[in-house]
């Protein structure tokens, strides 16, 4: 086998690594069971894949362009290559519905071999989505097929290269389909880390993570990848973009900053260049309690302010801590009254007690109350198993999911009851909103939201009537529609509200320029 090709894939209507898929915990099975009721939900199984819709000429030309070992037809890879990991995107699964499969998936192995495959989605006009780890939860895998002769889920999982580094200006040069461990694996050998450890970190790759500007659970420390990345290159159907030439420019606008974002409907990054720190000798997670939710903000308010930001920072509202979401392995056990914060520092030995005793010196001031390294260890233990928890909610008849936002910190709590009263109100009692702040900065934070409830018959319309009352409220609060997920197809209707129709104009107006026939993930963005 190819060592380039996963070594996991994910079940195409379940999350992470089939092996690891869990049945609810006791504990929490008698929490459902008392707020919900159970309701076995089995999946469709053995469900047909709509047949590829390409003709053979085409087939071959893909073929000459990346081998023909590397264009599949295959039921069972295009079933995995059909849509992404939102609760939606696994219900349209679990109810067999494979409509937006796509007719084939091309895997190119380098950036040439991208642009040939963007050269014939032009001539034989081929909508053409980006595939990295498929763990988009805005619909960003979803493109239009009406118009085109068919579609081709470009599948960069072969680009795995560490490209290059350079120990003197600490940057890396990563190929698109490295996922979070490759990378870390090829960085760590190095002597190096990136720092970015999104919830999907074991599956999403170094492309999707600069096309979705997405931030990871060390942002306060390391930063949201896009202020990672300093470099990019770029096939589009035009040609070639690379981007990132000095660490700041005032050549004109960044039009890094254009491809950042950009999920696939401006071109395809085939490499991206990221500043990487030294491996962290020390890394040390500790638990803080707050009486409310609001003292504990102010408190992460205070740090940020102060440029006093540890690595990780996070933040459980009443209701997140008293379900225990951030321990998944003691889900529904009793939990703790107040709010739990994390509170995680990475570096050298030294460093990290200095940063550690201002920081915890601040907190105590500020009223929180420590309770020592047990509640971050368990933190960081079950940091990555959280998702595996929906599927088993989904099994029985629970519809979960969630939702993320940000704001300026004097916003925070008209934006926390607006999107309370939104889900609340949508979807009727009983419900479960459960919140926490894990991106902070010094004018304001994000807001991310899990939702739990009965989903019945009608599960998926259930959901989409909440997240439209909750983009709205979002919307009518002027906060963003989302910090770190993307635009998508999702959260398309919202785009005009956040940065005008003369914003999205100027957007459609660079997907014209680098895609004039719109082939590049049709409908995705813009
Ligand atoms: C359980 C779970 C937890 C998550 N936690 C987080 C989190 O903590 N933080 C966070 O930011 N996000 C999170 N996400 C969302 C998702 O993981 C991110 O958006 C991630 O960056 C997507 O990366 P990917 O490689 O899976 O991209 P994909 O899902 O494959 O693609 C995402 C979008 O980018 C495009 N794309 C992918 N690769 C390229 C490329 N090389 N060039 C151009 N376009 C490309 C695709 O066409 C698509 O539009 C989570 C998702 C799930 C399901």
């Amino acid at each position: 086998m190819d060592p380039r090709l996963p070594a996991v894939e994910m079940h195409p209507s379940r999350w992470g690594d089939p092996a690891r898929a869990a049945s609810l915990p006791e504990s929490a099975r008698g929490l459902v069971e008392a707020v919900f009721g159970i309701d076995e939900r089995p999946a469709a199984t053995d469900v047909a894949v709509p047949p590829p819709a390409l003709d053979e000429a085409v087939l071959d030309a893909l073929r000459a362009a990346v081998g023909a070992e590397h264009v599949l037809l295959d039921d069972a890879t295009r079933r995995l290559r059909t849509r992404g990991k939102s609760t939606p995107d696994l219900l349209r699964q679990r109810a067999g519905d494979l409509s937006d499969a796509p007719d084939a998936v091309v895997r190119p192995a380098d950036h040439d071999q991208v642009a040939a495959v963007l050269a014939l989605a032009v001539e034989h006009r081929l909508a053409v989505v980006p595939f990295g780890g498929g763990t988009s939860v805005t619909g960003g895998l979803v493109a239009r097929r009406e118009g085109y002769a068919g579609l081709v889920s470009l599948d960069l999982v072969r680009m795995k290269r560490l490209l290059a580094v350079d120990h003197t200006s600490m940057t890396a040069t990563l190929e698109p389909g490295l996922r979070g461990p490759e990378a870390e694996a090829l960085l760590a050998a190095e002597g190096l880390v990136l720092g970015h450890y999104p919830q999907s970190f074991e599956h999403a790759t170094i492309g999707g993570f600069a096309a979705t500007r997405s931030s990871g659970q060390s942002s306060a420390g390391y930063g949201r990848f896009d202020a990672l990345v300093v470099g990019l290159r770029v096939a589009t159907p035009r040609g070639e973009l690379r981007l990132g030439s000095a660490p700041a420019s005032a050549a004109g606008p960044d039009l890094r900053q254009l491809l950042l974002g950009s999920e696939g409907a401006f071109g395809v990054i085939t490499e991206v260049t990221a500043r990487v720190r030294r491996l962290p000798a020390e890394k040390v997670y500790e638990g803080w309690a707050w009486p409310s939710f609001e003292a504990g903000a102010a408190a992460m308010r205070t740090l940020a302010q102060a440029g006093l930001l540890p690595t990780v920072l996070r933040l459980s509202d009443e209701h997140e801590t008293a379900i225990n979401l951030a321990r998944p392995d003691a889900i529904g056990a009793a939990g703790a009254s107040g709010c739990l914060m994390v509170v995680g520092h990475e570096g050298e030995p030294e460093p990290v007690a200095a940063r550690r005793t201002a920081v915890a010196s601040v907190l105590a001031g500020l009223g929180g109350t420590p309770l020592g390294e047990e509640p971050g260890r368990a933190w960081a233990h079950g940091r990555f198993d959280a998702p595996y928890l929906r599927d088993a909610m989904l099994d029985v008849g629970v519809l979960v999911e969630t939702l993320e936002t940000a704001t300026f910190w004097s916003r925070v709590p008209q934006l926390y009851d607006a999107v309370r009263t939104a889900l609340v109100g949508a979807l009727g009692e009983p419900v479960l909103v459960l919140c926490h702040i894990s991106h902070v900065y010094e004018t304001g934070c994000s807001l991310y939201f899990t939702v739990a409830a009965s989903g019945g018959d009608d599960a998926l319309g259930r959901w989409q009537r909440a997240k439209a009352a909750a983009s709205d409220a979002i919307a009518a609060t002027g906060a963003t529609i989302t910090h770190h997920h993307a635009v998508g197809t999702d959260h398309k209707p919202w785009l005009p509200a956040e940065v005008g129709e003369l914003g999205v104009a100027v957007l459609s107006a660079v997907k014209a320029e680098l895609d004039p026939t719109g082939v590049l993930n049709p409908g995705v963005l813009v």
